[in-house]
């Protein structure tokens, strides 16, 4: 969850690295565009306050740029904040939005462009509700409202550092998080985990859009992105917290999950161990363990392990990858 402090910082330091990014000529986006959304996303423009009915549109759902249908905003994260532009707590991903000081009108401020496109969205303030209290004040007609039907998928395949490196680059795959679940102990830390008694494994929350990648498809790609043969182990991580499973939210899910396995299985000369369990509660890891790889490059760790692993994921699944 961002706070202002990380607003300050990306600021001040540098914006977080984007999943991709879109250039266009000035050209290109005066045809794509309304005049009004290019005076405002192109020219840093600010629309009429309460122009927009999105202002009171509360139902759920996503919101995506206007110029690059990259995903900005939950809906789940929108409040009321009386000012008449339509306003948020939380960008959709930490690297969703980029941040930039802003000295126009003769105050400071801190603007708000897409990380993706760069279209001028609007500016953040330090007074939104708690916890966070954040406040993005967006122009309406920055954004559009995107209907997906997302769903969610817990697996784990070994250490969480990889597998959340190899499904973000999923077409589909709309945001992954590393976490724990699988066990007992309730909100269990990194440390727990690594003893290997709390019966948690490493995993990963995947939110997909089901419109664009299957569940099935998830499963045949988490089990041949690791060596589902292998109990309680992946290369040299040992233990039952990198044991290889798939957790089921519901009876489809798992009838999905026992037909791959069942197919799978041709393939392999040893059973595959894969456990199947209904899904209790996903722990959420420590901020330091999300979104690792691309935080972390030139780690040894990401070096030495992931980035083969990576390579070997893009070969073998390189027609269902992100563009
Ligand atoms: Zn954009």
């Amino acid at each position: 969850m961002l706070r202002w402090i990380d607003v300050i910082r990306f600021t001040n330091q540098g914006n977080p690295e984007p999943d991709r990014i879109v250039r266009k000529t000035d050209e290109e986006w005066r045809t794509q565009l309304t005049d009004e959304q290019y005076r405002v996303t192109r020219q840093k423009g600010t629309e009429r306050a309460f122009s927009s009915p999105m202002c009171s549109l509360f139902e759920p759902g996503l919101y995506a740029c206007v110029c690059c249908d990259t995903l900005l905003f939950d809906s789940n994260e929108k409040f009321e904040s009386g000012t008449g532009w339509p306003s948020f707590t939380q960008p959709f991903k930490p690297n969703a939005i980029a941040y930039h000081g802003d000295i126009s009108h003769g105050m400071y401020r801190i603007e708000t462009t897409c990380n993706t496109c760069g279209a001028h969205l609007g500016h953040v303030f330090p007074d939104g509700p708690k916890p966070n209290g954040l406040r993005y004040c967006m122009n309406a007609v920055a954004l559009k409202k995107v209907s997906k039907h997302l769903q969610k998928a817990v697996f784990g395949g070994g250490c969480f550092w990889c597998t959340e490196a190899m499904f973000q680059q999923l077409k589909g795959v709309v945001s992954v998080e590393s976490g724990y679940s699988g066990g007992d102990t309730v909100n269990p830390s990194y440390r727990e985990v690594c003893t290997g008694t709390t019966g948690h494994a490493e995993v990963i929350q995947i939110t997909f859009d089901a419109n664009e990648i299957s569940f099935e498809d998830l499963v045949r790609i988490h089990l041949g992105s690791h060596d589902p043969t292998l109990l309680n182990q992946q290369g040299a991580d040992k233990g039952t917290q990198y044991r290889s499973i798939i957790l089921t939210h519901d009876d489809e899910q798992k009838q999905t999950a026992e037909k791959v396995i069942a197919e799978m299985q041709v393939g392999y000369e040893k059973p595959i161990v894969t456990e199947i369990k209904p899904f209790q509660a996903f722990y959420k890891a420590e901020d330091k363990h999300q979104n690792y790889y691309v935080d972390n490059p030139e780690g040894r760790y990401c070096q030495m392990v992931i980035d083969p692993k990576l390579q070997k994921f893009r070969t073998l699944f390189a027609d269902k990858l992100k563009p």
